[in-house]
């Protein structure tokens, strides 16, 4: 059996924590192997059959080790098993949490390891070992939080990308010349703005590396939003959320089973004002309370629509009646979903057809369709 010298993560519990990725790199070159090798002899040791043909897995390089997959998985239990860390320490260290709620297509990941020439530099002055961060495989952040420069994605010296899996002596200095990736390019402006372009994405980090093994809920985002419509309902706030996110989009989100992009998420995060891992963990609590205060409660919209306005009672009344026969509807769907259906807003419903509102509402609620969790679970 094949054991690891045991090397400390850099970074742990906080939203500087270190890629699996960079970890990799400094285990493998303490014990004087490539990235690729060190992961096929523990497969082979331990007989784990798809890693053993990681190589597919492995053809887009380091980058790949921090993506919420099978492949990630089988690596993180694989290094724990060796190294007798709970594997906890090393998802953390991954987006392994986040393989339920997130879409992980391409967009999100990085493609290629970069990183802040100045955070390098800092690390070779302190004579700490340099790292990549987990924040930075994030292809959103664009910049460094703390030092406001753009990440670097290619050696200064030699224009190599850093995501080869071959033996390299460490993380600061590049995989192919071996200058150091803590050299900068002069006179680059750096602004707060920059600095704090991705601070939702740090949070979210920061949660990652402090819950270890905790995996974020597949309907975060619907329950939220789903709760926040219920909300708007009670305080007859209905039509102004929809100021936030059109209504179409929100029903896109509420009612598809799809999961949601990172960047999605992050925009409705932003126009709701709540916080993207809120929003992700589905803590609707919260965030009902923040947009509550957004919905102004003498902005009472009209609760005629135009189209409502031309539409014959009647014929909503019939149509309304064969939908709810129909087999489309089920006790799940809301009364957005029915209402969005007949080409009206729910406050229609609401003002012609009370009891079957009623009805709906409770049915919906019966089936466990909406979630509250408790303030602070
Ligand atoms: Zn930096
Ligand atoms: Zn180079």
């Amino acid at each position: 059996m094949v054991q690891l010298f045991r090397i400390q993560p850099r970074g742990l519990g906080t939203e500087e924590i270190e890629g699996f990725s960079s970890y990799l790199v400094r285990v493998a070159s303490a014990h004087a192997v490539s990235v690729g090798r060190l992961i096929s002899r523990l497969a082979a040791s331990r007989e784990i059959g798809n890693v053993g043909d990681f190589s597919q897995s492995f053809a887009t390089g380091l980058p790949a080790l921090v993506r919420p997959s099978p492949f990630t998985r089988d690596v993180v239990e694989l290094i724990a098993g060796a190294s007798g860390v709970e594997p906890g320490v090393f998802e953390s260290m991954t987006f392994l949490c986040l393989s339920n709620s997130l879409d992980s297509s391409a967009g999100t990941y990085s493609q290629h390891l970069r990183w802040c020439a100045e955070c390098m530099a800092e690390c070779e002055k302190k004579g700490e070992p340099g790292y990549f961060k987990l924040l930075w495989h994030l292809e959103a952040v664009k910049h460094c939080p703390q030092h406001g420069l753009p990440l670097s994605g290619k050696c200064l010296h030699c224009q190599s990308h850093q995501s080869t899996a071959r033996l390299r002596t460490d993380c600061s200095s590049c995989a192919n010349c071996g200058n150091s990736l803590g050299a900068m390019v002069n006179n680059i402006n750096t602004s707060l703005g920059e600095k704090s372009a991705a601070a939702d994405l740090s949070d979210l980090v920061k949660r990652i590396a402090q819950s270890r093994s905790t995996e974020f809920p597949r309907d975060g985002v619907r329950l939220v939003l789903r709760h926040l419509l219920e909300e708007a309902w009670k305080t007859e706030n209905y039509d102004r959320i929809w100021d936030h996110i059109p209504k179409s989009e929100w029903l896109t989100y509420t009612e598809c089973d799809g999961v949601i992009r990172l960047a999605e998420a992050r925009h409705i995060a932003l126009r709701l004002g709540i916080r993207l891992v809120d929003l992700l963990q589905g803590s609707a609590i919260g965030s009902s309370r923040t947009i509550n205060s957004k919905l102004d409660a003498s902005c009472l919209n009209e609760l005629h629509t135009k189209r409502a306005k031309k539409l014959r009672k009647s014929a909503l009344g019939a149509a309304l009646k064969n939908l709810l026969k129909g087999s489309e509807f089920t006790p799940t769907k809301p009364l957005t979903w029915v209402a969005m259906k007949l080409g009206v807003t729910s406050d229609v419903l609401w003002r012609y057809y009370p009891s079957e509102s009623k009805e709906i509402v409770a049915r919906h609620l019966k089936a466990g369709a909406i979630y509250l969790p408790d303030p602070g679970s």
